[in-house]
């Protein structure tokens, strides 16, 4: 399973580099669920071009509004290109000309030896193409004049890049189809500090013969594989966990994007929460992610050996995560601490469950039995009187398990009586524990 090439967006501010990733984002048909609160500063997109898949991240995007000057930012932002992104595009504004920031961006981005595409952007038309020359005073074979706001020269750039992105396999609905490999993939993903290394340690620490690290498919992961109870499990971007980066600041924003590659490659996602902390808005959004890309998540609450216990507190914590994570109200939680090894075990009991959910296939006919019934109870307020609407059921995927309905006019089948069919699979087929999905397609 590879994860997505990530392309990231450098350049400083207004040079127009969040007109080019609403441009570029658009055009594709990233899967996109509305996760109410989590993903609000929408920064990174899953696009393709003709079909190759890549995630676009806007670097600038994930600058608080803050105090922080202008050159901090941009080397933050031109440091996570370099550590984080597979290929970059370089924005830079005709209309400013070349600046000594673009120089230093470039100067940086060049000493990481990282594929670079030059751009400059706001070439609106013909009367701006004398903006272009100066720019080659960077030393760079190729620069691209754009406009990102009126579309033009952006086929050129995005072809040359699309060089460097692998063929697309398969449409993201149809999912993850391929051979089922036996070993159960999961990854360990949450914010900085919250106990992703202290848990990954604990957790290799039960295997006395873990085989040798493995390089993963992609060049920054290293995957472990291991062995628990008889059962074979694949550590996803273990070296992720690791790396502490070498800047300090802004952690967090790291732990966006390295949460989204590892989402790219995982089954199952561990999601540590810091029971010191309660949830935060830094947990809510890697929630988001997971639950956007379709993963099945466990819930682990650790650093639990930190808190002061009585009666209530196990339910006073469900409640509040609940609250703060309703799209995904499903996914199973558990208390642990990773330093003393408590509950750790209980964890793979979970991800056993969750697993055979996760991969569940139903049968044609009795599932459509099922629907058949679900619909009599409750029809679609618009058929009510004309009977059942979906002429044909049947599951397409697993991983998330999905559901392609048949019916005459998809647009017509309003999105709470979506919810309502996902929560009448969900208790009639046992998907209690993970996400599952519905699409309408229109019966020919
Ligand atoms: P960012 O700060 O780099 O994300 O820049 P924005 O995407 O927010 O754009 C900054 C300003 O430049 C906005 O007013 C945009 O409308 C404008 N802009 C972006 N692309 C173009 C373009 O191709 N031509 C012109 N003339 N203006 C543009
Ligand atoms: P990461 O950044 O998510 O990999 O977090 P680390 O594993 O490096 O943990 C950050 C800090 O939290 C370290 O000082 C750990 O010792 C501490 N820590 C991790 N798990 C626990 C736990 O379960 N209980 C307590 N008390 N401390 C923990």
């Amino acid at each position: 399973m590879e994860r997505n090439q990530f392309v990231a967006i450098v350049g400083r501010p207004n040079v127009g580099k969040s007109t080019l990733f609403n441009r570029l984002s658009q055009k594709s048909k990233a899967i996109v669920i509305d996760v109410p609160g989590a993903t609000r500063d929408r920064n990174y997109a899953d696009c393709s071009w003709y079909g190759r898949r890549y995630t676009l991240i806007d670097t600038g995007g994930f600058e608080p509004a803050s105090t922080e000057t202008l050159l901090i930012q941009m080397r933050e932002q031109t440091h996570l290109a370099i550590e984080e992104a597979d290929l970059v595009i370089f924005l830079m504004d005709g209309r400013d000309g070349l600046t000594p920031a673009d120089m230093e961006i470039s100067r940086l981005l060049r000493e990481a030896g990282k594929t670079v595409f030059y751009a400059v952007n706001k070439v609106d038309g013909p009367r701006h193409e004398g903006f272009l020359p100066e720019f080659y005073r960077l030393g760079v074979p190729r620069i691209y004049d754009i406009s990102a706001q009126h579309g033009l020269g952006i086929d050129e750039l995005m072809d040359d890049l699309a060089e460097y992105l692998p063929p697309a396999k398969k449409t993201p609905e149809e999912g993850e189809q391929e051979k089922e490999g036996e070993r159960i993939r999961i990854a360990l993903i949450g914010k900085p500090n919250v106990g992703k290394s202290s848990l990954l340690n604990k957790i290799l620490g039960y295997e006395r013969t873990i085989a040798n690290p493995t390089p993963g498919t992609t060049r920054d992961a290293i995957d472990t594989p291991f062995t628990f109870n008889g059962r074979n499990y694949l550590l996803i971007d273990t070296a992720g966990i690791r790396k502490k980066s070498r800047i300090s600041l802004n952690l967090e924003k790291y732990s966006v994007v390295q949460a989204l590659k590892t989402l790219d490659r995982c089954e199952i996602a561990l999601l540590l929460i810091d029971a010191e902390e309660g949830i935060t808005d830094q947990d809510t959004k890697i929630a988001g992610l997971a639950f956007e890309k379709g993963r099945a998540v466990i819930l682990v609450v650790n650093k639990w050996d930190r808190i002061a216990k009585d009666n209530s507190t196990v339910g006073r914590y469900v409640k509040d995560i609940q609250d703060r994570l309703k799209f995904m109200d499903f996914a199973p939680m558990i208390f642990v601490s990773a330093l003393s090894g408590q509950r750790v075990t209980k964890i793979f009991a979970l991800v056993e469950e969750v697993y055979r959910q996760y991969t569940a296939r139903i049968g044609t006919g009795e599932l459509n039995r099922k629907v058949t019934e679900i619909v009599a109870q409750n029809p679609p307020p618009q058929y009510a009187k004309k009977g059942h609407p979906f002429n044909y059921v049947t599951q397409v995927a697993v991983k998330p398990p999905t559901f392609a309905f048949f019916v005459a006019k998809p647009s017509e089948i309003h999105f709470s009586y979506e919810r309502f069919l996902i929560n009448s699979l969900r208790n009639a087929f046992g998907f209690t524990e993970v996400p599952i999905r519905i699409v309408f397609r229109k019966k020919h």
